[in-house]
């Protein structure tokens, strides 16, 4: 073949190439080792990780393969259960401390219990929508737990806490360093200890000895929702939740954190000495919780965990079309070509889907000053840093239940004259649970249970 031949033939290969560049061999590598992992084949997984820290020591890939082939360390991840996009949902993250890699299918069989334990209590069971199951898969060299004479080489650092009960807990900022691994992930963690009693949780991550499922969600309520312990019994180890919403150090009825629950008279809901793992000198709002030994989050703590709920996840899960959400993108129509002779101009949101309740979905159209537009604040992946919404004056133009779906408005261009307009879409929770004469939440001073989309219009004379 003469030179001129192979050119061509070069050519009509990088022609004939896919439009994206082909991944690189290091790269290859660590997604059939993410791959093995995510499947369970963790002895697979773990030969590749060190294929790719020898052969590809100088690539990121390489860097990854050498960490992920040390004896306590991170292999990959899978869904145990997937709603939605991360970026709009609770990820619960699930990890195994204290397995090594021949018990690693034991783990997996516990992993799967999480997401069928979660919507046996009622509130997990009503959100079940905003919350997917991710299973990490973390390898251990030891079984052990610290703090019983020896000390167990383990992912996670598990040992006991010291209290009475010997309490299992967990390395904090171990268990962060692995969700960094993850692709995505909110700060939360659930970490079930092979070899643990009870639990222990605060700071994002839940540790689970044993294998009671209301310790799995009583854990949860420490790290997701700030909840401390309702329970009198001193039981000797240190809980790092403080000032959470459902414990008081005094026993003031107007200065309990519950007070708004007080001021509106629900019944079973009052001021209860003995909580915080003492007898006195701490007061709960009920008897009944399973932040002490109830079943279900007292109706104090549901508020909490449904407010923390929509810190991460906002009910409009799209809104189409995307563009035109900013005054400098608005939709240019004109009052000499009238819409209607033209396509519809309709516009949409996707909305998530509370399992007995309907969310509400407010349309209006409000005149903006073409000079002083207004401004929309940045939607935050910590929907708290949005902070309230200004009133919107005018009727709605369209008010109705948006009941997990799509909630579409037609803009009819005739109700309105030539002028820069702004369509926005308010959806809230109420948050009224199966027809409860009480809402589940009762105070949400930062408008969490509502969001809005927003596009613009101009007509032209
Ligand atoms: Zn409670």
């Amino acid at each position: 073949m003469d030179i001129a031949r192979v050119g061509l033939l070069a050519s009509a290969l990088v022609a004939f190439a896919p439009q994206d560049p082909a991944k690189s061999p290091a790269a290859q590598l660590l997604e059939q080792a993410e791959a093995a992992a995510a499947k369970g084949q963790y002895g697979r997984a773990i030969a590749l990780y060190k294929q790719l820290a020898r052969d590809f020591a100088q690539s990121p890939e390489g860097a990854i393969g050498e960490r992920r082939s040390q004896k306590n360390a991170f292999l990959g991840w899978d869904w145990l259960g997937r709603t939605g996009p991360s970026a709009n949902r609770v990820d619960v993250v699930v990890m195994g401390e204290g397995f090594r890699v021949d018990q690693m299918s034991d783990y997996d069989t516990l992993a799967k219990m999480v997401p069928r334990e979660f919507p046996r209590t009622e509130v997990f069971e009503e959100y079940a929508a905003y919350l997917n199951f991710v299973r990490a898969a973390i390898v251990s060299e030891d079984d052990g737990v610290d703090g019983s004479g020896r000390d167990y080489s383990t992912a996670l650092g598990a040992m006991g806490s010291g209290g009475i009960q010997g309490q299992v807990t967990v390395q904090r900022d171990a268990v962060h360093r692995m969700l960094t691994e993850l692709p995505e992930h909110d700060g939360f963690a659930i970490v079930l200890v092979k070899n643990g009693l009870l639990g222990t949780g605060g700071n994002g991550v839940a540790a689970v000895g044993g294998r009671d499922p209301k310790t799995l969600i009583h854990e949860w309520g420490h790290a997701f929702a700030n909840l401390m312990d309702e329970y009198s019994a001193n039981t000797g180890h240190r809980v790092d939740v403080r000032g959470g919403p459902n414990v008081s150090f005094v026993e003031d009825e107007k200065r309990v954190p519950w007070a708004h629950w007080l001021a509106e008279h629900v019944s079973g809901i009052g001021v209860h000495e003995g909580a915080n793992g003492r007898a006195q000198g701490a007061w709960k709002p009920t008897n009944n919780c399973i932040m002490d030994v109830g079943q279900e989050f007292c109706p104090v703590c549901r508020e909490a965990i449904v407010l923390q709920i929509h810190r991460l996840v906002d009910p409009i899960d799209e809104a189409t079309p995307d563009a035109h959400a900013t005054v400098d993108s608005a939709i240019v129509l004109s009052a000499k070509t009238p819409l209607r002779e033209q396509k519809p101009l309709t516009f949409r949101v996707k909305t998530l889907r509370p399992k007995s309740h309907p969310l509400q979905a407010t349309w209006f159209v409000v005149r903006d000053d073409p000079g002083r537009p207004t401004i929309v604040p940045a939607r935050t992946p910590d929907r708290l840093a949005r902070g309230p919404l200004p009133r919107l004056d005018g009727k709605p133009r369209q008010d109705g239940k948006a009941n997990g779906g799509v909630d579409a408005f037609v803009f009819e261009q005739e109700d309105y004259e030539p002028g820069l307009w702004r369509v926005v879409v308010r959806v809230q929770d109420s948050t009224r649970v199966r027809g409860d004469r009480t809402p589940w939440v009762l105070k949400d001073d930062a408008m969490l249970l509502v969001t809005e989309r927003s596009w613009w219009i101009r007509i032209d004379p």
